[in-house]
C-alpha cells in the first residue's frame, strides 16, 4: 500500500511497551507509511540497533529524541525507563517526568514536516491526547494488553461484582465469551488497589488514563484474531468499530540478530547458552523468565530454582539483576546450586534474548510471569506454558493462556505480588513442590500434555499466518492505514470547501 502517510509513534519508556511499539513501527513502515518514533536519548541507544538495521534495509523510519527530565522529577539522572527505577515507589515521579514531555512534544510536532497524519501513543501517556488534539491529528492508542483484559476490565467496572466479594471468593467474570473464574485479589490495581498511598495514587493515574481513552480515535492491539476472536468482536462492538488487532508484533523479527538484540543488550556471552541449547534434545528444555519488571524476592527465587532442579528437566532460568541480586547470588554460591545443576540447568544473568531462545528447537515449554508480550511470544513459539502471574493484567493473561488458548498450566499463584510495597516484605507465594509439579505436568508427555502441545502448535501456525500477506492482522493493518488515509482526505476536502466558502464570502462582486 503506497502512501504519503506519516505516523508518529510515542512509546511508554518501559521494555514491555517500547519493544512491541518498535516492532509495530517496523510493520507499519513495511506498508510504505513513514514512521517517526519519539523517544529519549538513552532509549534511542538501547533500542537503536534493531531500528538502525530496519532503516538501513530501506524502511521509512526515523528516530527523534527528547531529553528526559529525570532529575527535575526526583529520579536518578540516568533513569529513562520504568525498569530503571530503583524502587517502584517512584512510579508517580516517572509518570510526572513523562508528562513534562508534553510541551517539548507539542513544539516538535508543530515543526514536523510533513505533519503526522496520526499519532499512535501508549495509553499510559494520556497527555499525548492533548498534543494530538492541539494539532488536530487523530490520536490512536497503543494498548499493550489483550482485548480479553480490556473487555473483562470494562465488564467489572460496570458490574462492580467483585466489590461485593471477599478477597479469595471465586466469581465468574460477567459478560465474557468463556466461563472465566477469578478472585478479587487477582484483579489489577485499578479494580483492587492496595492499602498504601502509592497504590492509591497509581489507581488515580490508571483511572485518568482510562478516562482519556474515551477521547481516542481508535486503538491498536498486539493480538490476533485466531487467539481471541470472540473477545475482539465484543470489544469492537463496545468501542463501535475502531479497534485493530495487528499483531503479534514479535513476528516482525525475522533474523536471529533482530531476535537477539530486541529490547536490550542481551547477556549472551558469545552465545554460550545458545550453544548449550544446541546440544539439548528437541523440546526438552524449560525456559523460565519473569519479564523486565517483576522482581522475585530471594526466598521466592530459591523456591523457583529448587523446583526446577527437582523437576529433573533441563532448564534456562533468567535472573533479573535489578533487585537484591547480591542476596540471590549469595544463595546460589552458598547452596552450590549452579554447580549441582551444571550441564542440566543454566542461569542467565541480566537480559535474555527471549524471542531467540523461545524459537530454539530445544525449548519445550516456557515458565512465564504472563506479561502480555511474553504470553503472546510463548504462543508464537508454539510452546506450552507454566503460568505464574505477578501483578496487574498478568492474572487476566493467565486466563487467556490457560482457559482461552488451552496451552498453559497454572503454577497456582493466588494473589499478586504487592510490587508497590517496600522491597523485602514479599516472601514466598509459590513453593518448590508447586513449581516442580507444574513443570512435570507440562513436560511429561501424557495425553493432556500432548493435547496442550498440539494447541500450542496450532497457535504458532496461526500467529505466523496472521501478519503474512492476506493474514487477519495484515488485513487489519491495511484497514487501519486506509482509515487514516480516508480521514486525512476528508479533512483536506473539508478544508478546501472551507476555503471556497471564505473565498466566495470575500469575492468582490
Ligand atoms: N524480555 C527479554 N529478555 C528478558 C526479559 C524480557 O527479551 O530477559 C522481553 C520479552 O521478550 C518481552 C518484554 O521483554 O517482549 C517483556 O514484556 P512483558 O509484557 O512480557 O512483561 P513486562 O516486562 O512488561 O512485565
Amino acid at each position: 500500500m503506497a502512501s504519503d502517510l506519516h505516523f508518529l509513534v510515542i512509546p511508554l519508556m518501559c521494555p514491555g511497551h517500547l519493544i512491541p511499539m518498535v516492532d509495530m513501527a517496523k510493520l507499519i513502515a513495511q506498508q510504505s507509511v513513514s514512521v517517526t518514533i519519539v523517544i529519549t536519548p538513552r532509549n534511542a541507544q538501547r533500542y537503536g540497533s534493531v531500528l538502525d538495521r530496519a532503516i538501513t534495509s530501506g524502511l521509512p523510519i526515523r528516530i527523534l529524541t527528547l531529553p528526559f527530565p529525570a532529575s527535575e522529577s526526583g529520579l536518578p539522572e540516568e533513569c529513562e525507563g520504568f525498569d530503571d527505577l530503583p524502587s517502584f515507589n517512584l512510579a508517580k515521579n516517572f509518570s510526572d517526568a513523562c508528562a513534562k514531555l508534553q510541551q517539548p512534544l507539542e513544539q516538535l510536532v508543530g515543526e514536523l514536516n510533513p505533519t503526522p497524519n496520526c499519532i499512535i501513543s501508549d495509553k499510559h501517556l494520556p497527555w499525548t491526547a492533548d498534543v494530538a488534539e492541539k494539532h488536530q491529528i487523530p490520536w490512536v492508542i497503543f494498548d499493550g494488553m489483550s482485548c480479553f483484559t480490556q473487555l473483562a476490565t470494562h465488564n467489572l467496572c460496570v458490574s462492580k461484582i467483585h466489590e461485593k466479594m471477599a478477597d479469595s471468593d471465586p466469581f465468574i467474570v460477567p459478560g465474557l465469551p468463556d466461563k472465566i473464574v477469578m478472585t478479587k485479589s487477582q484483579l489489577p490495581e485499578l479494580l483492587n488497589p492496595g492499602d498504601n498511598a502509592n497504590s492509591k495514587e497509581l489507581k488515580t493515574v490508571f483511572e485518568h488514563a482510562r478516562a482519556t481513552e474515551l477521547r481516542a480515535y481508535g486503538t491498536v492491539f498486539n493480538s490476533f484474531e485466531a487467539l481471541e476472536g470472540r473477545y475482539i468482536d465484543d470489544y469492537k462492538e463496545l468501542k463501535q468499530g475502531k479497534v485493530w488487532c495487528i499483531g503479534p508484533f514479535s513476528q516482525s523479527n525475522k533474523n536471529d540478530l533482530d531476535k537477539a538484540q530486541r529490547g536490550n543488550k542481551a547477556s549472551i556471552n558469545d552465545h554460550n547458552y545458545m550453544n548449550w541449547l544446541d546440544s539439548q534434545l528437541p523440546g526438552s528444555v524449560m525456559y523460565a523468565c519473569f519479564g523486565s519488571l517483576a522482581r522475585l524476592s530471594p526466598p521466592q527465587f530459591t523456591e523457583l530454582a529448587l523446583g526446577l532442579e527437582e523437576s529433573g528437566f533441563p532448564f534456562i532460568l533468567v535472573v533479573n539483576r535489578r533487585t537484591r541480586a547480591e542476596e540471590i547470588e549469595k544463595w546460589v554460591a552458598e547452596d552450590g546450586f549452579e554447580e549441582r545443576v551444571k550441564g542440566r540447568g543454566v542461569l542467565v544473568r541480566g537480559w535474555a534474548p527471549q524471542v531467540l531462545i523461545l524459537s530454539h528447537r530445544a525449548v519445550g515449554a516456557f515458565l512465564t510471569h504472563c506479561g502480555w508480550n511474553s504470553s503472546i511470544e510463548g504462543l508464537c513459539a508454539g510452546v506450552p506454558m507454566v503460568t505464574w502471574p505477578q501483578f496487574e493484567d498478568q492474572f487476566f493473561n493467565e486466563q487467556v493462556v490457560v482457559q482461552v488458548a488451552g496451552t498453559g498450566v497454572a503454577v497456582g499463584a493466588r494473589t499478586p505480588v504487592p510490587y508497590l510495597a517496600e522491597e523485602g516484605v514479599v516472601g514466598v507465594q509459590v513453593k518448590r513442590e508447586d513449581v516442580c509439579k507444574a513443570v512435570k505436568v507440562i513436560m511429561d508427555g501424557g495425553l493432556e500434555a500432548e493435547e496442550r502441545r498440539q494447541k500450542a502448535k496450532y497457535f504458532k501456525e496461526m500467529a505466523g499466518k496472521a501478519i503474512k500477506e492476506g493474514g487477519s492482522s495484515e488485513i487489519n493493518l491495511k484497514l487501519f492505514i486506509q482509515d487514516i488515509m480516508l480521514h486525512t482526505n476528508k479533512r483536506v476536502l473539508e478544508w478546501q470547501s472551507g476555503q471556497r466558502v471564505l473565498a466566495d464570502l470575500f469575492r468582490v462582486p
